[in-house]
C-alpha cells in the first residue's frame, strides 16, 4: 500500500515524502480513508505507531478542501487535545511538517509558555490549534478563543488525559464545540473509562486497532535485571559504560530521584540531564534538545514528563524504578522500537518490587526474560517478594500501586547484595 493510494492530495504527498516516509504504518493504512470519509474514529493506537500522521494528514486534507482564504481573521476549525506539554509540542511540529505545503495556520496552547504571546497569536486568528487541557480553559476564560467554528476535534491519548484528572476539562472543552463536528480518539490503551468517554463524543465511530491491546511492541528486545535497589546505579552506570550505550532514556519515579540520579550518573562520568515537571520550559525544552543532538548520553525522566517523547530511534530504555501503574511500562518501552527500528528496554527490579513486576507481567501475558548473571550476587524476584495474601498491602484487582504500601517483608539485608567476589562492576 502507498500514500497514494490512500487518496491523498500531492502537497501532503509530497510532505510526506519529505519525511521520508516510503509506506503507511498500520494505523495509518486504516485510519486515513475512514478520516477524510468524515467518520468518527477510536483508535487503540500506541505510541510509535505512526498515529499522529494518521490523524494530522486527512484533517489537514479535510480543512485545505474548504478553505477560505478572504476569511479574515481565520477561524479555529480543528481542535487537537493532548495530555503533556511535550506531546503537544511534537503535535504542533507534525502539523507544521505535514502542512508545509497547504495555507493553513497551527498555533501551539501549552502551560509553561507565556500566556502573552499566545493570546496575541490566537487574536490575530489560525486555523488549527494544538493544546493541553489546563491552558486551553485558561484562554477559554479570558475570551481569546472561539470554539464555535471547530469542524474537527482531536482527543490524543486520551488514557493518559484521563489518568492526568483532566476529564472534566475536556468535558467543558467538549461543551463548548458544535454539535456537528468529527471527532477522532486515540488511546494507547481502551480500559471502560475510555469506552464510556467515547460513547458520549463519538458518532457512530469506525473502530481501529492495530497493536493488541497491551502489547508491547515486537522488535522490542525486554529484560529484567534482579539487583539490590543500593547497586542499581552501580549496574546502570555499566551498563552505559560498558555498551557504549549513546542514547538512554531512564524512567524513575520521582522528581527528586531523577535529581538524584542526575548528579550520580554525571559523577560516574555519563553525560545526563533530568526531565520532569519541576523544571521550566526553557529547561525541559534545552534537556530534550541536548539528549535528540547527542550532547548528553542519559535522559533521566520521570513518566509525565517523558510521555509523548518522540525521539527517532530511540536505541536504549531503562526502567530504573519499576513502574507503578503497570500500564506504564508499556508507555515507557513504547519510547523505542518506534517505526519499525529496533530497540532494548531493561528494567531493574529490586526485591521490593517484584510484586509489581508481576503484576506488569500479567497484563502482558507473558514473563519477560531475566538475566541470570548480573554480577551482583542473585535477588529472588520470586511471587514471596509480594505482598502476601490478606496482608494489609494486599492490592486486590487494582493494578496501581500508588496508595499502597511497600510490602513490610522484604529487603535482604544491607550487605547482602555486594558484587559477588571477582565479579564487581568497575566503573565505566
Ligand atoms: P507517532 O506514533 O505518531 O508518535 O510516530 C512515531 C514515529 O514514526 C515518528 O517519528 C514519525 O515521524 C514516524 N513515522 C510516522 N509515519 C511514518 C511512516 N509512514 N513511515 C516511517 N516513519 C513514520
Amino acid at each position: 500500500m502507498t500514500f497514494e493510494q490512500l487518496g491523498l492530495t500531492d502537497e501532503l504527498l509530497q510532505a510526506v515524502a519529505e519525511q521520508g516516509y516510503t509506506a503507511p504504518t498500520p494505523v495509518q493504512q486504516q485510519a486515513i480513508p475512514l478520516v477524510l470519509a468524515g467518520r468518527d474514529i477510536l483508535a487503540g493506537a500506541q505510541t510509535g505507531t505512526g498515529k499522529t500522521a494518521s490523524f494530522t494528514l486527512p484533517l489537514l486534507q479535510r480543512l485545505a478542501e474548504n478553505h477560505d482564504p478572504h476569511q479574515k481573521p481565520r477561524r479555529v476549525r480543528a481542535l487537537i487535545l493532548a495530555p503533556t506539554r511535550e506531546l503537544a509540542a511534537q503535535v504542533y511540529e507534525s502539523v507544521v511538517a505535514y502542512g508545509k505545503f497547504l495555507p493553513l495556520h497551527v498555533e501551539a496552547v501549552v502551560g509553561g509558555a507565556s500566556i502573552g504571546i499566545q493570546t496575541r497569536q490566537l487574536r490575530r486568528g489560525c486555523d488549527i490549534v494544538v493544546a493541553t487541557p489546563g491552558r486551553l480553559i485558561d484562554h477559554i476564560k479570558q475570551r481569546n478563543i472561539n470554539l464555535s467554528n471547530i469542524e474537527i476535534l482531536v482527543l490524543d491519548e486520551a488514557d493518559r488525559m484521563l489518568d492526568m484528572g483532566f476529564l472534566p476539562d475536556v468535558r467543558q472543552i467538549m461543551s463548548l464545540l458544535p454539535k456537528q463536528r468529527q471527532c477522532l480518539l486515540f488511546s494507547a490503551t481502551v480500559p471502560n473509562a475510555i469506552k464510556a468517554l467515547a460513547a458520549s463524543v463519538l458518532t457512530n465511530p469506525a473502530e481501529v486497532e492495530v497493536a493488541k491491546q497491551n502489547a508491547t511492541a515486537d522488535n522490542i528486545t525486554e529484560c529484567v535485571y534482579g539487583i539490590n535497589r543500593e547497586y542499581k546505579r552501580e549496574l546502570l552506570s555499566y551498563l552505559i559504560g560498558s555498551n557504549n550505550w549513546k542514547q538512554v532514556l531512564v524512567f524513575v519515579r520521582t522528581k527528586h530521584g531523577a535529581d538524584r540520579l542526575e548528579k550520580q550518573l554525571i559523577e560516574d562520568g555519563i553525560r545526563t540531564v533530568a526531565l520532569h515537571g519541576d523544571k521550566t520550559q526553557g529547561a525541559r525544552n534545552k534537556a530534550l534538545e541536548y539528549f535528540k543532538t547527542g550532547k548528553v548520553q542519559a535522559l533521566v525522566a520521570t513518566d509525565i514528563a517523558a510521555r509523548g517523547l518522540d525521539i527517532d530511534e530511540l536505541p536504549h530504555v531503562v526502567n530504573f524504578d519499576v513502574p507503578q501503574v503497570p500500564e506504564d511500562y508499556i508507555h515507557r518501552i513504547g519510547r523505542t522500537g518506534r517505526a519499525g527500528a529496533s530497540g532494548v528496554a531493561v528494567s531493574l527490579v529490586c526485591p521490593e518490587e517484584a510484586w509489581m513486576l508481576i503484576e506488569i507481567e500479567k497484563l502482558l501475558k507473558r514473563q519477560i526474560p531475566r538475566i541470570a548473571d548480573t554480577g551482583y550476587e542473585p535477588v529472588s524476584l520470586k511471587v514471596m517478594d509480594a505482598p502476601k495474601k490478606n496482608a494489609p498491602h494486599k492490592v486486590t484487582g487494582k493494578k496501581d500501586f500508588r496508595h499502597t504500601k511497600k510490602p513490610a517483608n522484604r529487603a535482604a539485608k544491607p550487605t547482602a547484595g555486594k558484587p559477588a567476589a571477582g565479579k564487581a562492576r568497575k566503573r565505566p
